[in-house]
């Protein structure tokens, strides 16, 4: 053998499945940037959780977050047996149950709106539009964490929130990509861009299965690829 000895790279544990579509995303960005970094045959060091969504779903709808958190809390440990030495929970969304992760295991999780409020002070971007399902939307778990982190994000209207929600429940998440659904995406954006928005969150992971950042005038802000960043560059040891 000769050459330098491969770098360490730290494991990392993905709460996926959530849904399956973005977890694929995931699965590439983690082992891209592996490879770009790295070169030749390497890829990211990674144990998957990943759990029938249907369920999970319906419990979301019910508003039953209590046992979401147990099952998430649970699933975060078994990463943690696994050898992982940070979470991701591969979603945005689920992030409302980031607290309960957390407390479950030793390791540090990998927070999307942390990272993601990086990126956007980093282009200088402080008002930008959110998409993302209601939940991530109207609640304050997502927005709240931007606000600390001195990005005040607006959100759809009543109407339009409605709309994505359900795109993203009853098309996106279900492999199913509409040009209708796509021309309704980008029609908030650009009505929010006309209001004075600086740039766009994809805040739900499976967004960028349906709008590329061509689609609209504002600058876009995609957060699986955003976390998978922020995930690499802890596993790099950065
Ligand atoms: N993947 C989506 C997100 O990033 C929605 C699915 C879920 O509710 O977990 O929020």
């Amino acid at each position: 053998m000769s050459g330098a000895a491969p770098r360490h790279l730290r494991k990392l544990g993905l709460l996926g499945g959530m849904s399956w579509e973005s977890t694929t995303l995931y699965y590439q960005w983690l082992n891209r940037l592996a490879r770009e970094r790295l070169g030749g045959q390497h890829s990211a060091r990674l144990v998957i959780w990943s759990d029938d969504f249907g369920p999970i779903a319906a419990a979301q709808a019910a508003g039953d977050w209590d046992a979401l958190g147990r099952l998430l809390a649970t699933a975060a440990r078994e990463l943690e047996a696994a050898g992982a030495e940070a979470i991701l929970i591969g979603a945005n969304t689920m992030h409302k149950l980031a607290p309960q992760v957390s407390g479950a295991v030793g390791v540090p999780v990998v927070h999307v709106a942390d990272a993601t409020a990086r990126a956007l002070r980093a282009a200088g971007v402080r008002r930008p539009l959110l998409l993302a399902t209601r939940f991530t939307m109207e609640g304050d778990f997502y927005r709240g964490r931007l606000a600390e982190l001195g990005v005040e994000a607006s959100i759809p209207s009543a109407d339009e929130r409605t709309a994505l929600h359900a795109i993203i429940y009853d098309e996106l998440i279900q492999g199913r990509f509409e040009a209708a659904s796509r021309a309704v995406v980008v029609a908030m954006t650009e009505r929010a861009a006309a209001e004075g928005a600086d740039g766009v969150i994809f805040g739900c992971t499976e967004i960028g299965l349906l709008v590329a950042p061509d689609d609209v005038s504002l600058p876009v802000f995609e957060t699986t690829e955003i976390h998978a960043r922020a995930a690499m560059a802890f596993a790099f040891g950065d």
